[in-house]
């Protein structure tokens, strides 16, 4: 099984996909890649608590994908 996350599935203009075997990997590399080319998109993930709502937003994103 593999997990996909896109940044176009999070309705964001961008190219950016990430594939991974557990939902917790991809989103940790969806966070890293959304903190560092999105924060003017997401310019409100700073407290833990933020992050915290980002990893949801991206999990809720991301798709099985037939590996
Ligand atoms: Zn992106």
């Amino acid at each position: 099984m593999l997990i996909r996350y896109s940044c176009k599935d999070m309705g964001l203009n961008c190219s950016f996909i990430v594939k991974g075997e557990t939902i917790e990997e991809v989103t940790a590399k969806a966070l890293d890649h959304v903190r560092e080319k999105h924060v003017d998109d997401f310019n409100f993930i700073q407290s833990p608590a933020q992050i915290e709502e980002m990893q949801k937003a991206l999990a809720r994103s991301t798709r099985v994908v037939a590996g």
